[in-house]
């Protein structure tokens, strides 16, 4: 079974104007679709047909091809989960009590998260993820992720943020700053919720 591109759950236009229509088209039908395609032919070349997203990249050390592509395949599928027209505002129930105990508060998390995001050099990746029971924002390289056997920090993501300039330069230009605030307007915290509680065991 080869990798799909999946269907984004809203239109392209439906998160403006946090993120503009034609971003999320060439974000979504180009790049996330070309990470689709070389991924496949990389696992294709590697004879690893067959073999969970997951499992690849816990070896991504070992083929540089997976890595890139498995990575962006990974991150953006993630990505597009985490966004809702309907997003914005706080998180709620057990990821609420989740941060502020992680963070001190849902102010103090967004803060240390928008930092990491705005000061992760170059191209890359923000994240909340789940580490031994506990809540933790770290940031990769490129399109490295925290599952990887190379990745420094290593956590189940629950939420990412995709700081490549790809994602954002059309409308923000040089402003990443800008496009982290705007993020938040758009996060999906029900989703993130899930994702938390499946993470920490709370449910399947
Ligand atoms: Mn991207």
């Amino acid at each position: 079974m080869a990798f799909t591109l999946p269907e984004l759950p809203y239109a392209y236009d439906a998160l403006a104007p946090h993120i503009d229509a034609q971003t999320m088209e060439i974000h979504h039908s180009k790049h996330h679709q070309g990470y689709v395609n070389k991924l496949n032919a990389a696992v294709e070349e590697a004879e690893l047909e067959g073999k969970s997203l997951e499992k690849l990249l816990k070896k991504a050390s070992e083929n540089a091809g997976i890595r890139n592509n498995g990575g962006g395949h990974y991150n953006h599928s993630l990505f597009w989960s985490i966004l809702s027209p309907d997003g914005g505002g706080r998180p709620y129930g057990s990821l609420a009590k989740g941060i502020k105990e992680s963070f001190g508060s849902f102010k103090l998390f967004k803060e240390e998260f928008a930092k990491a995001a705005a000061t992760r050099f170059g191209s890359g990746w923000a994240w909340l993820g789940v580490r031994r029971k506990k809540l933790v924002i770290c940031t990769t390289p490129n399109q490295d992720n925290p599952l990887m056997d190379v990745a420094e920090c290593s956590c189940k993501p629950i939420l990412g943020l995709d700081v490549w300039e790809h994602a954002y330069y059309l409308n923000y230009q040089n402003k990443r700053g800008e496009y982290i605030n705007s993020f938040f307007e758009v996060v999906d915290w029900k989703k993130v919720r899930e994702n938390y509680d499946v993470a920490m065991g709370l449910k399947k």
